[in-house]
């Protein structure tokens, strides 16, 4: 046989069938095959009497039935335990004719006695029957080429070639015969078996061609499977994956699990600043990390974006918010990407089942909501849902749907609050502040400009906020014509349309440049900086002002406002109100540097005349708060305005 190293995977596939029919046929002969030479070798034995002869007979009838017996076994063997299996076709057919070979010489041997001591009636009854029996083989062990010729040919040539150097001429011609048969059997079992082979080649090549095809239909099958249920960057599962390998699991788990919403910190700023591929290497590798901990990948999924969804079976709270630290500490490690190390970190809310939802989609919100205001209490940090996280989702929900029609229903206008110089308390500007009236209720800023920012909302309300201060602004009297600040989200400075949005604000108020000055707030240092100077430069060279706000609560450091070429930086009101202990320090702190960086500075929060004397005396230069007065309503501004100077120590 051809070595398998040799044969192609599909060559080798029809060799195992081949030879799996081939085992079934000789097995499927066999009992009919050993029946007939049991009766054949009984009847010569026992027929024909001869004392020289008998003994040798008996003893052989007995090894031969011996041998019959061992065979009957091994077809019973198989046809109960092996035939109905995926057997190994090539071991089966060894072992078949392990055991016909020493039939096939036992034969000779019997034969080659008789001749020696014949009796011509025995010896021609014996050559006749023995050779029916070559006759039969070439078909019954068809099945297996050498076998078959071997097993034809020992049977009566060994004898034969004997008979034909006897002396007598009729031995002689009967063993011309003999050896004749013989060949001619050699020559007939070869052909028997080449066309045996032939028939199970063609029968096999068609089940192999059909079991390729389905092969390739299961391939395209698993493509098809992988393309919809696999998410291509990670090879994590996806959402539809995801969705209802947890209904399975929901269906057939009793036992409590908890499910982690898990968001990376700041990759939307590597993603953004740095680049997709950078972005996609992160998510890879994070991807990654989290297989490891993943005791089954089917409940593990990115769920979008940088967020992914796990399941931790059978795990109580306290043992799942062990395991959310530990993930936040492994995904927080070092990213190697090709030009870098980068870091992010991963915030994670927790839902439990069943004690915070009985079905997927409700755990799965419910994580998310977990997820969402931990992230706001403080970034790759966990956070495990409970039930006032809905009111407050449902109530933000409320507020943003609110937020899309307050325009249109006229129920936001502006405040303004003076800024005065810290020398003589004159107002030098005003801030606009935005309110929100939402039926009786008045929606502070810090609760909803998040939301707005969260929802989109920002541009179109920001986009008003400008363009009504500035109209406002350009309404004040000459003698009033102080600038007006007002407070910018990042995220609408990132607007590529924010420069013509300030533009129209301008043009359609007539207010000029300098007096609008734009306060961004100090998450500005979290974005991608190169956007943020080019929209500073490209207000500044409108004359426009720009300043940091709540200095000291974020992310800002002091050479980057030198790199933005910052105008004026406002310091937070906790520091103002925390000036009896470290406030003062870091207050003075940033007045050196200011001076040395030449940037003004705005104090904000001032309450009081202790406050307002202890900041002039830091050399802060202007100064802001309920001190010297509240926002105004619009209509306030003049008749505050008249009666500010002798107000103040
Ligand atoms: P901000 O820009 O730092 O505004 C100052 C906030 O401090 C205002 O709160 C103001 O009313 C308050 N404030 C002023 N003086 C004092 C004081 O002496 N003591 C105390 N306790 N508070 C004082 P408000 O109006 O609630 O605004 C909160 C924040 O909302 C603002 O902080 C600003 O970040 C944001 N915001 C307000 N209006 C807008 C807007 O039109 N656009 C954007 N993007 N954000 C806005
Ligand atoms: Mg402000
Ligand atoms: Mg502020």
């Amino acid at each position: 046989m051809t070595p398998e190293v040799f044969l192609t995977s599909s060559e080798l596939e029809l060799e195992k069938y081949i030879q799996r029919d081939a085992a079934a046929l000789l097995y499927g002969n066999a009992v009919s095959g050993i029946v007939i030479s049991w009766i054949t070798a009984s009847f010569l034995v026992f027929t024909f009497n001869n004392p020289a002869t008998d003994s040798f007979k008996y003893v052989w009838w007995c090894g031969l039935s011996l041998l019959f017996m061992l065979r009957i076994v091994d077809v019973i063997h198989w046809k109960t335990k092996v035939q109905h299996t995926e057997f190994d076709g090539e071991k089966a057919v060894k072992r078949y004719i392990t055991g016909v070979n020493p039939t096939g010489v036992m034969w000779a041997v019997y034969l080659v006695f008789i001749t020696k001591y014949n009796s011509s009636v025995e010896l021609t009854t014996t050559l006749i029957a023995i050779a029916a029996m070559a006759g039969g083989s070439a078909t019954i062990l068809a099945a297996h080429k050498y076998t078959a010729m071997f097993y034809a040919f020992i049977l009566l040539s060994p004898a034969s070639i004997g008979l034909l150097l006897s002396e007598q001429n009729a031995l002689k011609l009967l063993g011309f015969l003999g050896v004749s048969y013989s060949v001619v059997m050699l020559i007939t079992s070869k052909k028997s078996a080449d066309f045996t082979r032939n028939t199970l080649f063609l029968k096999n090549e068609n089940k192999v061609l059909v079991h390729q095809m389905e092969e390739k239909v299961e391939q395209r099958t698993r493509k098809i499977y992988e393309l919809s249920n696999l998410d291509s960057l990670t090879g994590l599962y996806n959402r539809t994956a995801f969705i209802s390998h947890l209904e399975t699991a929901l269906a057939s788990s009793a036992k409590p699990f908890a499910l982690l919403f898990i968001d990376l910190d700041g990759f939307k700023k590597i993603n953004d600043s740095i680049g997709h591929q950078a972005g996609d290497q992160i998510l890879k590798q994070s991807a990654d990390r989290l297989k490891i901990w993943s005791l089954d990948t089917k409940l593990l999924c990115r769920w979008g974006g940088d967020e992914f969804l796990m399941v931790l079976a059978d795990t109580n709270e306290n043992d799942a918010v062990d395991i959310s630290e530990q993930l936040i500490e492994m995904l927080s490690e070092p990213h190697h990407t090709e030009n870098s190390v980068l870091s992010v970190g991963a915030t994670i809310g927790i839902a439990l089942y069943p004690e915070h939802a009985k079905t997927e989609d409700r755990l799965i919100q419910s994580a998310d909501i977990a997820m969402y205001y931990q992230k706001k209490q403080g970034r790759s940090t966990v956070g495990v849902y409970n039930e006032q996280m809905d009111e407050l989702y449902s109530y933000e929900l409320r507020l943003k749907d609110a937020l899309t029609k307050a325009i249109e229903k006229q129920q936001l206008r502006l405040v303004f609050q003076p800024i005065v110089s810290s020398k003589n308390s004159r107002v030098v500007a005003f801030e606009a502040l935005l309110r929100w009236q939402l039926d009786d209720d008045n929606i502070p800023p810090d609760e909803f400009i998040g939301i707005a920012e969260q929802y989109g909302l920002i541009h179109e309300v920001g986009a008003w906020v400008l363009k009504t201060a500035c109209v406002q602004a350009s309404r004040w009297s000459i003698e009033q014509a102080f600038p007006v600040c007002v407070n910018v989200s990042v995220i609408q400075l990132q607007d590529e349309h924010f420069i013509s949005i300030i533009d129209e604000a301008l043009s359609s108020s007539s207010l000029s440049g300098e007096r609008l000055h734009i306060e961004i707030t100090e998450s500005v240092f979290a974005a991608d900086t190169s956007i943020i100077a080019n929209r500073i430069k490209q207000l500044q060279s409108r004359k426009i002002k720009v300043s940091i706000d709540d200095f000291g609560t974020g992310y800002s450091s002091l050479s980057v406002i030198q790199d933005l070429a910052i105008n004026m930086v406002k310091i937070d009101r906790s520091f103002v109100n925390k000036l009896n202990t470290n406030g003062h320090a870091i207050i003075s702190a940033v007045m050196h540097i200011a001076s040395s960086l030449d940037f003004l500075v705005i104090a904000e929060g001032v309450e009081t005349e202790a406050q307002a004397k202890e900041l002039q005396k830091l050399g802060v230069h202007y100064l802001q708060g309920y001190y010297y007065s509240k926002p105004l309503e619009v209509e306030d501004v003049n008749s505050y305005l008249t009666q500010e100077p002798q107000k103040y120590y």
